[in-house]
C-alpha cells in the first residue's frame, strides 16, 4: 500500500510526540504550527526585564510519567531533566510550619506508617481514605469521593489537586488524580520523583525534538494558522491555511493535535457537531530574579499553603511561582502590579530571606488558556482520537487520555494517533 504524507497542525508537545513516533517508522511527515516557534504550552523564550531564559510557567514532570521518558530517550534528550529524590517540601505560612514529605521505595507506602516522614498532624487512616478516588464514579468530584476536611486535606489533597488538575477539589474529577495516583504515588518513590529541566522545558522536550525531527527528513513549517478543514467524501480533503491550501492526495493522512476551542473552529464546517471541552482554565506564574544568591540548602521546589503562592520553583537566580486554578480563585483578573507584590512577600517569607529582602526584576505571566475543563462535566466531552473522517485523527492533551491535561498526556495522545495513523 503506498504511503503518503502525513500532515500534522500544532506542533505542541503531542504534535511533536506525534511526529517523532511517524517519522522514526519513515513516514513523511510534515508539521504546521501557527506560531513562529514550536511547544505551544510548554515553551523557553528569553525575557528581557529578567534577562534570563524562562520558561512560560513549571511543569512538573514526574518518574513514572512513561510516556515523556520514552520521548525524551527517542529523540536523544533523556539527560535533559534530572530525577531528584521523592523528597516534597512544604511551608505553611498562617504558622511558618515547615515539614518534608520523604515517599520510601516499592509500592507499599511504609512512609506513611513513620510519622517523621509523613504531613504533620496526619495518621495512617487518613491516606488508606485515599483509595475511594479509585472507587468514585466518573462523575465525581475530588471534593465529593474523599471525606474528611482535617490535615491531609488542606496539606495534601487540595495543592496535590490545583497542581495535577489546575482545578480547585470541589470542580476536579476524582478519576483524573485517581489516574495521575495510580501512575505515581500509588507506584513508591521510584515513580513520584520531580524531573526537572535546568536548561529549561525547550531545550529538553522540544528543541530536541524538532533537530531529530529535521535530520530524518521531517518538515516543519512555522507560521502556518490553519484555518478550516473541508472535506469530501467523509475524508478530509484540504486544508485551509491562511496563506494557502493544502490538497491532501488519497493516501495523505492529517492529525489535528490543537488545543479544543481551535479544534472547534477548524472542524466547524468538517464535523459541524463537535463538541469538545472548554480550555479556559488559567495558571498565571510570577517571576523573581533574586538579588543575592538563593539561601544554601533551598529545595528546588517548595509547596507553599495559606497563600496566593501554591508552589516556588527555583532555577539558578529565578524562583518562578505558580498559581493554578487562578480563574476559580479569581486571580486572573488582578493586575501584576497587584500581584507581585503580594507574591513576593510569600516568597521572601517562604525562602527565609529577611524582611526588606527586594528582587532585582519581576514579571507576571498569565496562560488563560493553560488546560481544558478537567470537572467530570468537561472530561465527559473529551474527544477520541479517531474521528468520522477516514484519513483524519485528533491527538492533544484534551482528547481522551485517561489522564489529565499534561505533557504526560499530551505526549500519550501523541503515540496513540501515530498507531492510528501508521
Ligand atoms: C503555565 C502552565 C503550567 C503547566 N504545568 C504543567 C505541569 O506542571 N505538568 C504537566 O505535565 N503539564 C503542565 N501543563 C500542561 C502542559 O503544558 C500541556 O498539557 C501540554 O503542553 C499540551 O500540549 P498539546 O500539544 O496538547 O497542546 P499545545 O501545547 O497547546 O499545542 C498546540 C499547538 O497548536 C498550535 N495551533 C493552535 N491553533 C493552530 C492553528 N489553527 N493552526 C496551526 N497551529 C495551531 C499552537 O500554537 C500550539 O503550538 C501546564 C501548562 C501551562 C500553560
Amino acid at each position: 500500500m503506498a504511503e503518503g504524507t502525513v500532515h500534522i497542525v500544532g506542533a505542541g508537545l503531542a504534535g511533536l510526540s506525534t511526529a517523532v513516533r511517524l517519522a522514526g517508522r519513515g513516514r513523511r511527515v510534515v508539521l504546521h504550527e501557527a506560531n513562529r516557534f514550536a511547544g505551544g504550552r510548554c515553551r523557553t523564550f528569553h525575557d528581557p526585564r529578567l534577562e534570563r531564559e524562562i520558561d512560560n510557567g513549571n511543569h512538573l514532570i514526574l518518574s513514572g510519567n512513561r510516556s515523556a521518558r520514552a520521548y525524551l530517550a527517542a529523540i536523544g534528550a533523556g539527560e535533559r531533566l534530572v530525577e531528584q529524590p521523592a523528597r516534597f517540601a512544604f511551608v505553611d505560612l498562617a504558622n511558618d510550619q515547615r515539614w518534608t514529605v520523604a515517599m520510601s521505595g516499592g509500592a507499599i507506602p511504609w512512609w506513611i506508617a513513620a510519622p517523621g516522614r509523613r504531613i504533620p498532624d496526619t495518621g495512617i487512616a487518613d491516606y488508606l481514605a485515599g483509595i475511594r478516588l479509585a472507587l468514585a464514579g466518573a462523575d465525581k468530584t475530588v471534593a465529593e469521593a474523599l471525606p474528611g476536611r482535617g490535615p491531609l486535606w488542606t496539606r495534601f489533597w487540595e495543592p496535590l489537586t490545583l497542581a495535577a488538575i489546575n482545578t480547585t477539589p470541589e470542580r476536579a474529577s476524582a478519576a483524573l488524580l485517581w489516574a495521575v495516583l495510580r501512575e505515581t504515588f500509588a507506584r513508591g518513590e521510584r515513580y513520584c520523583r520531580p524531573m526537572l529541566a535546568p536548561g529549561g522545558l525547550g531545550p529538553a522536550l522540544v528543541e530536541p525534538a524538532v533537530a531529530w525531527l529535521e535530520a530524518r527528513g521531517a518538515e516543519l513549517r512555522l507560521g502556518r494558522l490553519l484555518r478550516t478543514v473541508e472535506s469530501q467524501a467523509r475524508r478530509a480533503a484540504t486544508l485551509r491555511f491562511a496563506d494557502g491550501d493544502e490538497v491532501l492526495g488519497a493516501d495523505d493522512r492529517v492529525v489535528l493535535a490543537l488545543p479544543p476551542s481551535r479544534l472547534r473552529a477548524v472542524l466547524s464546517q468538517a464535523l459541524p457537531g463537535i463538541d469538545p471541552p472548554d480550555d479556559a482554565c488559567s495558571i498565571v506564574n510570577a517571576f523573581f530574579r533574586l538579588a543575592e544568591p538563593p539561601p544554601e540548602g533551598l529545595a528546588p521546589i517548595l509547596g507553599v499553603l495559606s497563600s496566593t503562592a501554591q508552589w516556588i520553583f527555583r532555577r539558578g537566580d529565578v524562583v518562578s511561582v505558580t498559581v493554578s486554578a487562578a480563574d476559580s480563585l479569581g486571580l486572573d483578573t488582578k493586575a501584576g502590579e497587584e500581584l507581585i507584590p503580594e507574591i513576593w512577600q510569600e516568597v521572601r517569607r517562604a525562602l527565609g530571606l529577611a524582611a526588606g529582602t527586594s528582587y532585582l526584576a519581576a514579571r507576571i505571566n498569565k496562560e488563560r488558556r493553560a488546560t481544558f475543563d478537567q470537572s467530570p462535566a468537561g472530561v465527559a466531552k473529551r474527544l477520541q482520537p479517531r474521528t468520522a473522517l477516514g484519513n483524519l485523527f485528533l491527538a492533544g492533551d484534551a482528547t481522551d487520555t485517561g489522564l489529565p491535561a499534561t505533557i504526560e498526556g499530551a505526549i500519550r495522545s501523541g503515540e496513540r494517533a501515530a498507531v492510528l495513523v501508521a
